[in-house]
């Protein structure tokens, strides 16, 4: 389900053609639907109604303040991994209290700052790092909420680079860690020990693993409560896949059928992380085609935009959906298999391989689809490119949610040093 589709052969977001926002703004272009994200924000939301869960958006996944804003305003809360983070959180005006804070590196800064704003809790990736805000919120004379975080050791089947729940990865405590923990709880009197939490990995398509780590942690805090140890929330991360090809991945409904009646059963209370799920399918990015180049052995399309705006085909050999912004006929024959690729410096700069398009033009225009999550978040500067502008759609209004960088944006942080001028 998403709000881009063809019209009279032109490929629409919500209401407004692309080209005509194309025409306007330039390219390349992150292009975002307002309908798209929220929809599918409601869509877990009212899945899992029945125990009203809080769904806290994963911020790392698409962090432009408009999106965060739009999810806040709908009830979202947010799941930060960064300070960084958490000043977008604060800005996009949600609530600490709705703030869940999760990283294996979180520095003393970053802690004093979480325990300041009184978020609702840490998750927790390492002992040492328990003792640590322990000893930061005794100074600060508080006492701060922390979910532990656990390691389940499930093979989700994604890629290994998104992969978070094996044993040999770095995030989380085993059970085991987690079980002295909390006998030596009483150690730590500046932290509350409140929840347990998993993320076992991202775009994960089968059920199968989703389900055997909540039945582990379930199963584990039943032991914990015949110890007399009580736990109050259960976050269970996020790491939905969604559909970038032929992907059949579980529906929010499916997910919530399987997973609520362990919540019914054990009273606790219920914390999503999505990222991917809520942003994915909501923004294309639009970039334009500058050549067509034939060599011996292929045919490269070289377009405007590159691995330093979208790099998940270059890191994870990621798979995204290309579609001219006017329809063609579509008729096999015309079909040639084509490198997509951008202007930089990298053989890994390619945004699809070896993938059957459309015959295109020099000027055409072509949409990246399925790029909101994972696209501008992870853009850089790399080859000194300007990062693109996103604009959001809205029914037939569009709004720039952030402007294109300016040359001076580039080197805006940098010094010469006065020697090097000759002073
Ligand atoms: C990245 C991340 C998420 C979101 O993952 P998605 O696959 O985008 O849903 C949730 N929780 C934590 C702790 C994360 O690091």
């Amino acid at each position: 389900m998403h709000e881009f589709r063809y019209s009279k052969k032109d490929l629409l977001c919500e209401k407004l053609r692309i080209a005509d926002l194309v025409a306007r703004f330039q390219t390349p272009l992150y292009v975002y639907s307002y309908q798209t994200l929220i929809g599918h924000f409601l869509k877990l939301k009212d899945a899992f109604r029945q125990i009203n869960p809080l769904v806290c958006y994963s911020v790392k996944a698409n962090s432009n303040l408009a999106i965060l804003k739009a999810l806040v305003n709908k009830g979202a809360g947010l799941d930060i991994v960064s300070g960084g983070e958490l000043f977008r959180a604060l800005q996009a005006g949600c609530p600490p209290e709705r703030i869940v804070y999760a990283s294996v590196g979180k520095t003393d800064a970053e802690i004093e700052k979480a325990v300041r704003r009184k978020i609702l809790f840490f998750n927790v990736e390492s002992v040492a790092e328990l003792e640590n805000i322990n000893r930061i919120c005794g100074r600060l004379n508080r006492v701060s909420r922390v979910a532990l975080r656990i390691n389940p050791d499930v093979e989700p089947k994604t890629h290994k680079y998104i992969t978070t729940g094996k044993l040999t990865s770095k995030f989380g405590v085993d059970f085991k860690c987690v079980q002295q923990i909390l006998l030596l709880r009483n150690a730590l009197p500046h932290v509350r020990i409140v929840g347990l939490h998993i993320h076992i990995g991202s775009q994960i398509t089968d059920s199968v693993p989703f389900i055997a780590a909540i039945r582990k942690v379930i199963d584990f805090i039943g032991v914990l409560k015949k110890k007399g140890i009580v736990i109050e929330y259960l976050n269970i991360g996020g790491g939905m896949g969604i559909t970038y090809n032929r992907e059949t991945p579980q529906t929010a409904q499916e997910y919530a059928r399987r997973v609520i009646p362990f919540f019914k059963k054990s009273g606790l209370k219920m914390i999503l992380e999505p990222g991917r799920f809520i942003a994915g399918q909501a923004g294309v990015l639009v970039t334009k085609v500058l050549y067509v180049k034939q060599t011996p052995r292929k045919k490269f399309i070289i377009v405007d935009a590159g691995m330093n705006d979208l790099i998940r085909p270059s890191l994870y050999g990621a798979y995204h959906q290309i579609l001219p912004l006017r329809a063609t006929e579509n008729r096999k024959a015309d079909l040639e298999k084509v490198d997509v690729v951008g202007p930089i410096c990298e053989s890994g700069d390619f945004l699809a391989q070896e993938r059957r398009l459309p015959k295109v033009k020099e000027g055409e225009y072509l949409a990246v689809m399925s790029a909101g999550a994972y696209g501008f978040s992870m853009a850089s500067n790399y080859n000194s490119r300007l990062r693109c502008q996103e604009v959001m759609v809205v029914h037939d209004r569009v709004f720039t949610i952030r402007q294109r960088e300016s040359l001076r944006d580039l080197t805006r942080h940098e010094i010469i040093p006065p020697f090097l001028l000759g002073k």
